[in-house]
């Protein structure tokens, strides 16, 4: 297979229209059988419950090439099972499992010129994601949803090098108690662009959410979950029932405990603590681990010691262990890696 004429390694994280894309419906309470189309372009009523009500859900995960020369996909299971729980949430119906994996299969064999070649550092981005697109005008669940996945290279992370983030403590709240901030909904993203936005103006990379009901805890950012080293060594990523479950963060988790014999624990973790932190960092499908450097809480400033310039020695053994079981370099714990072709 011929690989598409992109240079590769100084792409950005930006959409570039593929070849191919993955669409089902879900018509008369079923889905249909699901198809590989051209067509980039979605036609729906000026009436659909997406465009209305917010009604949709996605997901976000890559494919690589491995350094022995397979496509993969790493844990789409657990994709498949956060989108069920996003959908539940919604009162939208659950993409069976076993067709959400092999729509993921699909469409990125149809796309394989678009998977970057191993060491360019570069991945192709996998978006799949629901809405409800009949006419919905009094507030309810639509009746009928379209599923669909479409893919886009993107660059590597840390093109320019590591560059470790400033963070603001922010003052607005990303999710409500008991809301919705544990799923893979469009409209979390929404109400966050305000805040994002003020943060850039202001000279940050990102906000530091709180917990919403004491704000008094650390929840996440915007789009990636908080983990921190403590000075003991000790990995440590917030608990809260308001914050998305990050695969990345759990398989961090793992391989801290399994592969680095570190002690790893999700729990509360208040603002208050976070100055006595060694290391920081944000983790997501995009960059792994990006590395946090400073956070500033209305005008206190937390440094913290891994500096502006690197990441710390921790975050740095938990990206290399990571990026290197995606790579096909480490070997991955049973069910990590699904190969593709
Ligand atoms: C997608 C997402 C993450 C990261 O999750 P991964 O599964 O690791 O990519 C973290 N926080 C929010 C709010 C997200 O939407």
């Amino acid at each position: 297979m011929e690989k598409k004429n992109i240079d590769w390694s100084n792409l950005g994280f930006g959409y570039i229209k593929t070849d191919k894309r993955y669409v089902s419906n879900f018509k008369e309470g079923k889905w249909d059988e699901g198809a590989i189309i051209d067509d980039d372009m979605i036609v729906m009523s000026e009436c659909a419950g997406v465009l209305q009500y917010a009604q949709t859900v996605f997901e976000g995960m890559k494919a690589y090439t491995t350094e022995d020369g397979h496509i993969v996909t790493f844990r789409p299971d657990l994709n498949a099972d956060r989108m069920e729980t996003s959908a539940k949430r919604l009162e939208m119906p659950v993409f069976p499992k076993e067709k959400f994996l092999d729509a993921i299969d699909q469409v990125v064999a149809a796309n394989a010129a678009y998977v970057p070649p191993f060491g360019t550092g570069a991945s192709l981005y996998i978006r799949p994601y629901m809405f409800g697109i009949n006419p919905v005008i009094g507030v309810k669940p639509a009746d009928d949803y379209q599923f669909r996945v479409f893919t886009t290279p993107v660059g590597p992370y840390f093109k320019g090098g590591v560059k470790p983030l400033t963070i603001k403590v922010s003052d607005f709240d990303r999710a409500a108690p008991c809301g919705t901030g544990n799923i893979k909904a469009g409209l979390n993203y929404a109400m966050s662009l305000h805040a994002i936005v003020t943060a850039h103006k202001e000279g940050y990379d990102e906000n530091m959410y709180l917990d919403p009901k004491t704000r008094t805890k650390v929840e996440e950012t915007g789009g990636a979950n908080f983990l921190f080293v403590t000075k003991d060594n000790k990995v440590v990523t917030p608990k809260s029932d308001s914050i998305l479950p990050s695969i990345t963060r759990r398989s961090l988790i793992q391989v801290a405990q399994e592969y680095l014999g570190l002690e790893a624990e999700e729990r509360e973790i208040t603002l208050e603590e976070v100055k006595d932190m060694a290391e920081c960092g944000l983790c997501g499908t995009a960059a792994v681990i990006s590395p946090v450097g400073k956070i500033v809480d209305h005008g206190t400033e937390i440094c913290l010691p891994s500096g502006m310039t690197q990441m710390g020695p921790i975050t740095q053994k938990l990206y290399d262990t990571l990026t290197g079981i995606q790579m096909g370099r480490i070997k991955a714990p049973e069910g990590w890696i699904r190969v593709i072709k």
